[in-house]
């Protein structure tokens, strides 16, 4: 199957926080997962970078607009390396290509009479660059930033996306994966259902930074409009749309279930299968990080402290896929210490060194009565993904992790002699096990399952359980103890 995954694309404002280091681990779990399973995956990423508000920032840091955009793109791309972000594209709305392919959507949609001229008034946050109605913000004050709202009046360009509302509540209700999870679903349909939809605006008067109408140079595209055309951009060229699953935050929702398939079905194109809307992750305290309330968390930090992977782990598990969840450090350290070192790490320690201590390096199934089936485990696997439930995905897993330790502290093969068959059946039976889970593994902490079974001598690649031989290698300690921080004033 081909199938394509993405991220929103960053808006390169400033550095990255915490919310898109988690987009983009748990977009990259998903892309990895299915290429694990044999599927052939785009996973695109990639930079939003024709704002009307990177202007002012950029003017602010005494830079070119370009010079900012281009040194803030560095930042997320160094992130996504650290992080080990496996995108297969990285696009920034700036290139031609993008200009291109948005350039040929507006002229469709023109041509189709689904593009008009008109003025428009109305209450504006600059720093979402939309328009809220009166029932969205009945207080004048942006429903996400919580800063007044300005009257805005301005001739432009509009899309005729009111005469489409009947038909975007129908493609919800009538795909119950299209929004996931359930909670969006229902949030969507409520609003779409509790208003009529005006028409968007899709231009901005031109300041020079944006993408420049077709033949109007007055005026560029409003960054919304063209920012959606990304996934479309680098999907279609590569034979990947539109089999694509949209992963995105809840405040960008509106513009990824009611305007993008709205532009897509008004121009005749193919909509993607589903957006995904994953959880925020909060403050320890609970509440959203915020700059004011200086409680945020930066990602580079945090991998400074502890592996990657266990940041990752941390992550995917602890957060809910279809709620929020907060960050606490010291969980994620007891995490670390608890499931990944001493559950995980310890059992491929304790199982490939007692077997390269008393018996050879090389380990074959012959003569063996295979102790574990893992087909119930992937099966169970498989659906959590397919309802985006990656952390219940890895709580699964763990299950596993834990049966086998159990078999191993039940057989006691340190008490068993290494010539006895026996003692080989157990090793075996253990060391097939890790490989399982470790090759399962790998889509999620990636450079944890390749170095498990680089120790069992294999390399991650397709899914494959069927038995063969091992040919051991002293194992790393992945999960190296982190000792607390003491405060050295005290
Ligand atoms: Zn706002």
């Amino acid at each position: 199957m081909k199938f394509s995954v993405t991220t929103a694309i960053d808006y390169p404002n400033g550095a990255p926080h915490l919310g898109h280091a988690y987009e983009k681990i748990v977009t990259d779990s998903y892309a990895r997962w299915y290429r694990l399973l044999g599927n052939e995956v785009f996973f695109l990423t990639g930079a939003d970078e024709n704002g009307q508000k990177l202007v002012k920032s950029a003017e602010a840091s005494g830079l070119s607009t370009k010079e900012f955009v281009d040194k803030n793109v560095a930042v997320f791309k160094d992130l996504c390396a650290k992080l080990n972000i496996s995108y297969d594209d990285f696009i920034r709305t700036s290139e031609e290509r993008h200009i291109k392919a948005t350039h040929e959507i507006w002229k469709i949609l023109e041509d189709k009479g689904d593009i008009y001229f008109s003025s428009y008034q109305g209450h504006y946050c600059l720093n979402c660059e939309a328009y809220y109605t009166d029932l969205q913000a009945p207080d004048k004050k942006c429903p996400e930033h919580h800063t007044p709202l300005e009257l805005v009046e301005e001739e432009g360009y509009f899309l005729k996306t009111s005469q489409h509302q009947a038909w975007v509540i129908n493609h919800i209700k009538s795909n119950p994966t299209f929004v996931m999870p359930d909670l969006s679903r229902n949030e969507i349909i409520s609003r779409l259902e509790s208003e009529p939809m005006r028409d968007l605006s899709i231009t901005r008067p031109n300041k020079g930074w944006g993408i420049p109408v077709p033949g109007k140079p007055d005026f560029v595209i409003y960054t919304w409009f063209d920012a959606l055309i990304n996934y479309y951009t680098a999907s279609t060229v590569r034979g990947f749309w539109p089999n694509t699953m949209h992963v995105i935050g809840r405040d960008i929702l509106w513009f990824h279930a009611v305007i993008w398939p709205i532009m897509l079905h008004a121009a005749k194109i193919a909509l993607p299968s589903q957006v995904y809307v994953h959880g925020m992750v909060l403050a320890a305290d609970g509440k959203k990080m915020s700059k004011s309330l200086n409680n945020g968390v930066d990602p580079f930090d945090v991998i400074k402290e502890v592996p990657v992977d266990s940041f990752r782990y941390y992550l995917l598990r602890a957060i809910p896929s279809n709620s929020n969840g907060a960050f606490v450090m010291e969980d994620l350290l007891k995490r670390h210490q608890s499931e990944l070192g001493n559950d995980y790490g310890n059992l491929l320690m304790r199982v490939v060194k007692l077997s390269m201590k008393r018996i050879s390096g090389e380990i074959t199934p012959e003569n063996i009565k295979v102790a574990f089936n893992f087909e119930p485990l992937i099966a169970d696997m498989k659906e959590l993904m397919l309802k985006r439930e990656h952390h219940r995905t890895l709580e699964r897993l763990w299950q596993e992790v834990n049966m086998v330790n159990l078999y191993i502290n039940d057989q006691k093969p340190w008490s068993v002699k290494e010539d006895d068959r026996l003692f080989k059946e157990i090793i075996y039976n253990g060391l097939y096990g890790i490989d399982v889970i470790s090759q399962l593994l790998s889509a999620f902490l990636p450079e944890t399952g390749a170095k498990a079974l680089a120790s069992l001598g294999r390399k991650p690649s397709v899914l494959d359980i069927t038995h063969g031989n091992y040919t051991l290698v002293d194992p790393p300690v992945l999960f190296p103890r982190i000792e607390p921080k003491t405060d050295p004033t005290v």
